[in-house]
């Protein structure tokens, strides 16, 4: 992009008196906006023609990455391939015009696609239902730990205020408890990343509302003592909970219901496909084992637990159910087994030149903790502002914060072997240069629009409004 004919910023492309829009005739009649409510002076609009304004958001949104760009392998965010029916689907006329007030007999076709995305989440999950009111994965932890709060209160037991979380969490875990009024108590890792059944043991007490746990954990490693950590947590009279924001690996391997969870959530827009670089949208359903259905929000029926105003987000929905049936039964089992063999095969083939704190097989992610050979100096933020060169979005870096390097890989399901070859090739390359170029990585990125950025002046002086030009 010529940045000079395009300009970064619109208003550096104005000029007084042009136009590039034409309003419709006026058919409401003249309506004099009250002297209190008008502003003093004039806003301060940029004033283009209509070509400038086209090329200019055209020559932006091609700076834009995303999985339909290039490989994506950002752990525990699910970056996966996001079919193009998914779009199509929500984009027809009698999803797409319909109104949350319209009478619910006008839009029975609607609530059928929520009564079958439940009843498929149900099953997936092997949990007895599931409500769809939540809007992301931290909204979904909120309501499945308001769930757990209101069984308790149910029995009388008031004095379950504590929510164990292990320290490799996500961070929306202890910060949904929070809001949803309850203390943290962190139960630490074994030296193999997995929950610490020993430090558990002593934290658990009648003051315990919940353990929530991730399985896969945030390390990509299956918590192989879920049985036991369930058989105890029961037995102290707390409830399991699971966050189910990745399942990708558990699709067509194994059910969190069947391991003894009673509550989980799961993000549609990861596990199930829509895309959601950026901060939306999102869709957070929180499921239930049999006997805790009535706690949950549900805005169909008598509930007085309400998350969300109407039914949820429904265009994810949509997208879910869409992605769900184009799979089908018969294609989802596939899910969980791809995205451990590409996690697997990546790990493997870069083992010997990153360092792997935790070896043994990985499910859908895992973790290397920058280069094994730490005499360069080279840095993870190194390696990934030089992937950017490349042509590849960098992964999770510096989480989970066990390690001081931490790169988390997560390729998904979706990727061929000759992109996942692609992929390792570039971060052998990357390897060999931290020791034969190294001021080439530290310097890196050189191929994008910007190049590296202060991150600490960043943070502490960030410029975040513009200047108008025009106004000097
Ligand atoms: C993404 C994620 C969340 C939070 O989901 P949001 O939709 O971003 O709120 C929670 N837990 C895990 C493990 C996640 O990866």
């Amino acid at each position: 992009m010529n940045n000079k004919l395009y300009g970064n910023l619109i208003f550096e492309l104005s000029h007084p008196g042009r136009k590039g829009y034409s309003l419709p005739d006026n058919k409401f009649g003249d309506y004099e906006v009250p002297a209190e409510m008008r502003r003093e002076n004039d806003a301060q609009l940029p004033e283009c023609d209509e070509m400038t304004v086209v090329r200019h958001y055209t020559n932006h949104s091609g700076n834009n990455f995303g999985v339909d760009n290039g490989f994506y392998p950002l752990g525990s965010c699910t970056m996966k391939y996001n079919p193009a029916i998914n779009e199509e689907i929500p984009g027809m006329a009698d999803f797409r015009d319909i109104h949350p007030l319209q009478p619910v007999d006008t839009v029975k076709g609607c609530l059928d696609v929520c009564a079958g995305l439940r009843k498929a989440l149900s099953e997936i999950a092997g949990l007895a239902d599931f409500t769809l009111n939540p809007f992301a994965g931290a909204h979904g932890e909120l309501t499945g730990l308001m769930v757990i709060r209101r069984y308790h209160e149910s029995r009388g037991d008031e004095k379950r205020t504590k929510v164990i979380v292990p320290n490799s969490a996500h961070g929306t875990n202890p910060a949904s408890a929070a809001v949803c009024g309850l203390e943290i108590v962190e139960v630490k890792s074994t030296a193999d990343g997995v929950v610490d059944v020993d430090d558990l043991r002593g934290l658990l007490d009648d003051t315990i509302a919940a353990v929530m746990m991730t399985n896969p954990n945030t390390l990509g490693l299956f918590e192989r003592n879920i049985p036991e950590i369930a058989k105890l947590v029961h037995e102290c009279g707390a409830l399991m909970y699971y966050d189910g924001a990745n399942l990708n690996p558990m699709l067509g391997a194994c059910r969190p219901g069947d391991m003894g969870f009673d509550v989980m959530h799961i993000n549609l827009h990861k596990t199930f496909s829509t895309p959601h670089g950026g901060g939306g949208p999102g869709s957070g359903p929180v499921g239930v084992r049999k006997g805790l259905e009535q706690f949950l929000p549900d805005n169909e029926h008598d509930s007085t637990l309400s998350v969300s105003p109407y039914h949820g987000n429904f265009g994810v929905i949509l997208k879910a159910y869409t992605y769900i049936l184009s799979l089908g039964k018969e294609y989802i089992k596939y899910v969980g087994p791809l995205a451990t063999l590409n996690a697997n095969y990546i790990k493997e083939s870069l083992k010997d030149v990153y360092e792997l704190p935790i070896a043994g097989l990985c499910k859908h992610e895992f973790v290397f903790n920058g280069l094994a050979d730490k005499s360069t100096g080279i840095t993870t933020m190194d390696v990934a502002k030089r992937l950017l060169d490349y042509g590849y979005h960098a992964p999770t870096i510096y989480f989970p914060l066990l390690f001081h390097e931490a790169m988390m890989i997560e390729p998904t399901e979706s990727e061929s072997k000759v992109t996942i070859d692609g992929f390792i090739e570039v971060m052998r390359k990357i390897a060999e240069e931290a020791k034969n170029e190294p001021e080439l990585l530290r310097s890196a990125p050189h191929n994008t629009p910007i190049g590296r950025v202060d991150d600490v002046l960043a943070a502490k002086h960030p410029v975040v409004t513009y200047k108008s030009m025009l106004n000097d």
